[in-house]
C-alpha cells in the first residue's frame, strides 16, 4: 500500500478527526488510479490510517477511520453491524432508518437508508463505487431478510470523482406496496415507480415534536413533500391540516397517506409555499402551528447571504399568519447555515414584527444520522420550535 504524508503544520484538521484529506495538504500526489487503498501519515510519521485516493478530486483521500489493510465484504458488514446496533438502541422498534451516514459512520462517500425489507444505497465518491459488489454482500450478511437492494446514485457530486448518474435494482425485488410505520403513521414509499419519492428519514423525531403541540390545533405544514409533519399532525388530533408542497409528485403521494392512515382532517395542495405564505399572511394571523421545512438554501459559501435572506422571507411571511400563542416550526438543513445563525434570523424577524419568541425545543437530525465531531460537513439540520407569547 502506498504511503502518502502531509506537509508539514498541516495535521491539526486531521488530528481533530476530519476524514477529508485536500489534495494541498500532501507532499506528493501520485498517479495512482481511482479508489487506491493508500495510508496516510503526518510529517513526524505518525498514521492517520488508510483511506480511498482520488487522483483528480480536491477530496485526495476519503479516510476510512483505521488501517484498514484490504477493503472486503467483512470489513463492511463489520462497519454495517456496528451501525445497526447504535441504530437500534436510540431508535428501538423503527423499521425504516439510515444505517451508514456517510463519514459519521467511517464510510466517506456511503450512505444506506432501511426501508423495513429494502436498503436504498447511495455511493458518492469513487471508493464507494468500486466497492459496490461488497457493499450489497454485506448488506445481505447482516440483515438476512432483505428483500431488495435499490441504487440510487443519481446526486450530482458523483461527477465530482468522473462517475456517471444511475439507479436501478441491485438485488432481488422491491416489494409492491412498500409501506413503513413511523411511530404509528404509514407511509408509502415508491423506490422505483414513477414518482420515487424516498422520505426524509432525518425529521423524525423532530415530527413526534410536533405531534405533541398539535391536538385541537389548525396545522399549515409548508415543503411537506409526502405529508412526513401534516400526517403526524393529523394522526395527533389537530382540528384541521393543510400541506402545501411545489411537487405534484409528493402532494399525489401525500394524498395517498393521508388515506392509507384513515385521515380525514388533512389536506394536500400543490402550490410555492412562499406564495401560499403570502396570501395567508394577508388575510391576517390564523394559523395555530406552522412548519417550516425548505430544501437547501445555499451549497456553496458564496449563497449564503441569499439563503439568509430566504430563511428571513420565510419567516417573517409565516410569523404574520400566525395566531397570538401560536407555534413556529423553523427548519433548516443548510449545512452553511449554522443554528446560531438561523436563531438570530428568527430574532431579527420577531423584533421587526414585535412579536416575542420563546424557543420551546431546539431539534436536529435524528440519531440516525449521528454527527462526527471532527467534521463540521456532517451536520446539518436544525429544527427550532417556538410560541409566540404576546
Ligand atoms: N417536510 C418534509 C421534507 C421537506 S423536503 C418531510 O417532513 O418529509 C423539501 C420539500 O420542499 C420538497 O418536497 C420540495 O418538493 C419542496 N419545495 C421546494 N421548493 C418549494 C417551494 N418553493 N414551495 C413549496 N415546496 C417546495
Amino acid at each position: 500500500m502506498t504511503t502518502l504524508t502531509l506537509r508539514q503544520k498541516r495535521d491539526d484538521r486531521y488530528r481533530g478527526g476530519h476524514l477529508w484529506v485536500f489534495r494541498d495538504d500532501l507532499q506528493s500526489q501520485p498517479d495512482l488510479p481511482a479508489a487506491s487503498l493508500v495510508r496516510v501519515v503526518s510529517a513526524e510519521g505518525f498514521s492517520y490510517g488508510s483511506g480511498f485516493y482520488h487522483p483528480t478530486s480536491k477530496i485526495a483521500v476519503r479516510l476510512l477511520g483505521a488501517d484498514v489493510e484490504s477493503v472486503t465484504t467483512e470489513f463492511f458488514a463489520d462497519r454495517f453491524s456496528h451501525a445497526l446496533a447504535v441504530r437500534q438502541a436510540l431508535l428501538p422498534g423503527q423499521h425504516a432508518f439510515r444505517l451508514i451516514h456517510g463519514e459519521s459512520d467511517l464510510l466517506s462517500g456511503l450512505v444506506v437508508d432501511i426501508y423495513d425489507s429494502v436498503a436504498v444505497i447511495q455511493m458518492l465518491a469513487a471508493g464507494m463505487d468500486a466497492h459496490q459488489q461488497n457493499i450489497v454482500d454485506a448488506l445481505r450478511l447482516v440483515f438476512p431478510s432483505l428483500q431488495a437492494i435499490v441504487e440510487k446514485n443519481t446526486a450530482r457530486v458523483r461527477e465530482l470523482e468522473g462517475l456517471e448518474l444511475r439507479d436501478g435494482i441491485l438485488y432481488g425485488t422491491v416489494p409492491t406496496p412498500l409501506d413503513i410505520d413511523e411511530y404509528g403513521v404509514t407511509i408509502r414509499l415508491d423506490l422505483l415507480g414513477g414518482q420515487k419519492t424516498g422520505y426524509f428519514l432525518d425529521q423524525k423525531t423532530n415530527r413526534t415534536i410536533v405531534a405533541s403541540l398539535a391536538k385541537g390545533k389548525r396545522v399549515l405544514d409548508c415543503f411537506c413533500n409526502v405529508g412526513g409533519f401534516a400526517l403526524h399532525a393529523a394522526k395527533a388530533g389537530a382540528t384541521a391540516v393543510v400541506g402545501v408542497d411545489s411537487s405534484a409528485s409528493a402532494i399525489a403521494a401525500a394524498q395517498q397517506n393521508a388515506q392509507l392512515n384513515r385521515l380525514g382532517n388533512v389536506s394536500f395542495e400543490v402550490a410555492n409555499a412562499f406564495d401560499f405564505l403570502r396570501e395567508t399572511a394577508q388575510q391576517g394571523a390564523r394559523w395555530d402551528i406552522i412548519i417550516l421545512d425548505p430544501p437547501s438554501f445555499a451549497k456553496k459559501r458564496s449563497s449564503i447571504d441569499r439563503a439568509v435572506a430566504g430563511y428571513a422571507e420565510l419567516n417573517r411571511l409565516a410569523l404574520k399568519a400566525l395566531q397570538p400563542g401560536g407555534i413556529l416550526v423553523s427548519a433548516s438543513c443548510t449545512q452553511l447555515v449554522p443554528e446560531s445563525m438561523l436563531l438570530d434570523i428568527l430574532y431579527r424577524e420577531a423584533a421587526r414584527l414585535k412579536r416575542r419568541l420563546r424557543l420551546l425545543y431546539r431539534g436536529t437530525q435524528a440519531a440516525d444520522h449521528p454527527v462526527l465531531l471532527g467534521m463540521p460537513e456532517t451536520q446539518y439540520l436544525k429544527c427550532l420550535v417556538f410560541d409566540v407569547l404576546d
